[in-house]
């Protein structure tokens, strides 16, 4: 990519005006982004810029400002479809974020597919954003959710896999990147077994989308879920990807503005996809920032990106191993920057209110994937997470700090 900007963090780091900033009178290290990300300037002028100059509500007006506004939101979904290599923005759909995503699948799409007995397919490894909606799809059918085993790694088990598929599985629903534990999953191998089942497959993409180029098509799954706030961008907006003719083929499931052609007492008719599925006023300054994110990420060479959260990554697990009593959950081959830790008998919440006296931020809790603690016995994990602005000097501050506060709880 002869055009990419040079992966340099320093100036990097100059695009987050966050990350200038102290807290508890420390410099901040922000050690959260799988739960958001920060945002470059690049994406707070953007959405500073649409406020200021262009702000409008889309679709509906012949006035200079209306026209605008929505040649920058629908520019943020062909953005967005070139960046995950979608045939035409028409693929894409304008959700609040991943959570959405699912939801609107498992309404639209699969409850009218669905008969009692029939299957649903997750891993043990699983975001509840792809669990309690298919749950919840279940209790209004008669299915049943059916769960792909993981190893002490935290990998997924794929012996276990093909056993599992069948005519009576109706959907499969993987994440690409483990929140909890980091691993990236063999989502193509996955999505290939599937189809010999004839198995829609639907990837949940939020922590996959900002670590790398994503190829929804080489994938080869029918749905791909992301949130802009994962990848830089805004909150409250996100997209689910599919296949034109398989949204063609879905009912819309919010009804209102928009979404219609034609409204009569007696019946009303459908827009074309997406706008199909996407009522009411959208999150249309979301967008456009989102947009932006799409615009910050393709600046720079992806292998670049990939190679310098994967050194980091690396350096930060190597160090939190030397440290006595420190357990890392999640070890498999194949990880992205995440890394879940215990260490001895101190209790996650507290170590992470510790560690926030040193300035650094990072995440105590069950990660949003309960059943993952219950599979490693433990009530919850400290996490660190990394993005493309994180050094290798902050992983040295937070090794400083939890060495200090392993004394503190000695
Ligand atoms: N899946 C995964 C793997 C996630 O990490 C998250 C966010 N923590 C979600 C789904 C849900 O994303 P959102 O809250 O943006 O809808």
């Amino acid at each position: 990519m002869s055009s990419a900007r040079i992966f340099d963090v320093g100036s990097i780091r100059e695009d987050f005006p966050i990350l200038c900033r102290e807290v508890h009178g420390k410099p901040l290290v922000y050690f959260d982004t799988a739960s958001s990300a920060q945002r470059p300037l690049q994406v707070i002028g953007a959405v500073d810029d649409f406020y200021r100059r262009h702000n409008a509500n889309v679709h509906r007006g012949v006035h200079s400002l209306s026209q605008e506004a929505t040649d920058l939101y629908e520019g943020a979904r062909g953005k967005l479809a070139r960046f995950i290599n979608a045939n035409s923005e028409r693929e894409i759909v304008f959700t609040r974020g991943t959570t959405e995503a699912v939801n609107l699948v498992a309404q639209s799409f699969l409850r009218p597919r669905l008969q009692p007995g029939d299957e649903i397919l997750v891993s043990h490894m699983e975001h509840h954003a792809n669990i309690v909606p298919w749950q919840m799809l279940c209790e209004q059918t008669g299915a049943v959710l059916k769960v792909i085993p993981i190893n002490n790694r935290g990998e997924l088990e794929m012996e276990a896999l093909p056993g599992l598929l069948s005519e009576r599985v109706k959907l499969l629903g993987l994440v690409h990147i483990s929140n909890a534990l980091g691993t990236i999953n063999p989502v193509a191998e996955v999505c290939r077994l599937a189809k010999s089942w004839d198995i829609p497959v639907l990837i949940d993409g939020a922590q996959a989308i900002p670590h790398g180029p994503v190829d929804v098509q080489a994938l080869g799954c029918d749905f791909y879920c992301l949130s802009g706030h994962k990848m830089y961008g805004p909150t409250g907006i996100g997209a689910l990807w599919a296949r034109e003719a398989t949204l063609e083929a879905m009912p819309p499931w919010q009804g209102g503005g928009e979404m219609i052609l034609k409204v009569t007492f007696e019946q009303s008719t459908w827009n074309d996809v997406p706008a199909k599925f996407e009522a009411g006023t959208p999150h249309i300054a979301g967008a456009v920032g989102l947009g932006a994110a799409v615009d910050y990420l393709s600046s720079f060479d992806p292998v670049e990106m990939v190679s310098h959260e994967k050194q980091v990554l690396d350096y930060a697990t190597g160090k939190l191993e030397e440290i006595d009593g420190l357990r890392i959950i999640g070890t498999a081959g194949n990880k992205a920057g995440v890394i879940s830790f215990i260490i001895d008998d101190i209790h996650p919440h507290d170590l992470g209110t510790v560690i926030d006296h040193h300035g650094i931020a990072l995440r105590t809790g069950h990660h949003c994937a309960m059943p993952v603690m219950q599979f490693f016995g433990v009530p919850a994990t400290a996490r660190v997470s990394f993005g493309l602005y994180n050094t290798r000097q902050e992983v040295d501050a937070l090794i400083e700090a939890l060495h200090s506060t392993r004394g503190m709880f000695a």
